[in-house]
């Protein structure tokens, strides 16, 4: 299970909109005008993988509708409960590729470093929801065994900071395991798998841009937004900072029953991160997580979804279709795959 985000230290904006996020299911229905019974919350959910919804999400939902996309991905309802075959704790056996703590190392060239369990955003779907964090951390005070690992494998010459998200660590102690990072010097890039500037883009200040531009390491920010709706003014702003500082932008997207399950929300998302500098990167097929069943879309659907998306736009601007499978060496093209 995720743990809380931890009280942060500093008080800038974004730490205060942090501790201000809603984890009241009620509280966030009634401002969205809604009332219970029109959608069936689950309390034994919520005490497993509590809500936590940024206030400035929330403001991008629409009232009154208890189909909103937005609120689809985040609200703990009865459907959690239902247990569906295959639907397991771990879904792409990250347990198992685990060379020491905190550090995955599935894929050739590069690896990825587990920093926190904190997220500003609880996505119902996450793969990682019940992913054990405490044990399971390059932070806990560990960084020195990953970095050790990093710096035995010269085939590695990627770095991918996840979680979690990694952006809910303070700008201090990212500043430290980069420059840690960057002193290993077969390590040419650095990734950032990040929902934050999505969900809060109060979060990209001045501290981070700092030292994310101080490094030598070639910096690529991997967003993840679902749907059209999730970018605002303030999103486009937080990206425009990254952007002026030529870091290169990428999205990914989980394919969502009933929150983008549409040839018609596919493109709309495509074309609104085109709009603001971001490329699409990958749309994933659902990661069979306990809890999220409801969230599953037939495979044949999903091909038939991303036909629907090339016919309609330039092929830059159409996401590969991927799943993530235990033991494979990259994340497989949805057509490669039987209907299974
Ligand atoms: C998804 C993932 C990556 C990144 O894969 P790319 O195809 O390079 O985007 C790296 N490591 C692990 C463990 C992953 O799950
Ligand atoms: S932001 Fe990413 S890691 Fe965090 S809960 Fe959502 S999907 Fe999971």
């Amino acid at each position: 299970m995720i743990t809380r985000i931890q009280a942060p230290m500093q008080s800038g904006k974004w730490q205060a909109e942090l501790r201000q996020a809603i984890s009241d299911p009620k509280e966030l229905l009634t401002i969205l005008g809604l009332s219970p019974q029109q959608l069936r919350l689950s309390d034994r959910t919520r005490r497993e993988f509590p809500l936590r919804v940024p206030r400035s999400y929330v403001a991008r939902m629409r009232k009154g509708d208890p189909k909103d996309p937005l609120l689809r991905q985040v609200l703990p309802i009865m459907s959690e409960e239902v247990e569906a075959a295959k639907f397991v704790q771990d879904p792409v056996a990250e347990l198992s590729a685990q060379p020491v703590p905190g550090v995955l190392h599935k894929y050739y060239g590069r690896a990825l470093l587990v920093t926190t369990g904190a997220c500003a955003i609880h996505c119902r779907y996450c793969f990682r929801r019940h992913f054990p964090y405490a044990t399971s951390n390059a932070a806990a005070g560990k960084w020195h065994l990953a970095l050790k690992y990093l710096r035995n494998d010269r085939s590695i010459k990627e770095v991918i900071l996840s979680g979690g998200d990694p952006l809910s660590l303070s700008d201090t102690r990212l500043a430290d395991l980069v420059t840690q990072i960057a002193k290993i010097d077969h390590i040419t890039r650095l990734r950032i798998h990040t929902r934050l500037p999505i969900v809060l883009p109060e979060r990209v200040d001045r501290s981070l841009l700092q030292w994310l531009c101080a490094t030598r390491l070639k910096p690529i920010v991997v967003l993840h937004a679902n749907h059209a709706n999730e970018l605002n003014e303030a999103v486009t702003k937080a990206i425009t900072q990254f952007r002026k500082r030529g870091v290169t932008l990428l999205n990914q997207t989980v394919l969502l029953r009933e929150v983008n399950d549409s040839v018609e929300a596919l493109v709309d998302l495509s074309e609104s991160l085109f709009d603001i500098g971001v490329l699409p990167y990958y749309l994933h097929l659902l990661d069979p997580v306990r809890g999220a069943a409801h969230f599953d879309v037939e495979h044949a659907t999903a091909l038939f979804l991303i036909d629907g998306v090339r016919e309609r736009l330039p092929g830059y601007l159409v996401p590969r279709l991927v799943r993530e499978c235990p033991g494979e060496r990259y994340k497989i093209p949805a057509e490669l795959l039987g209907t299974a």
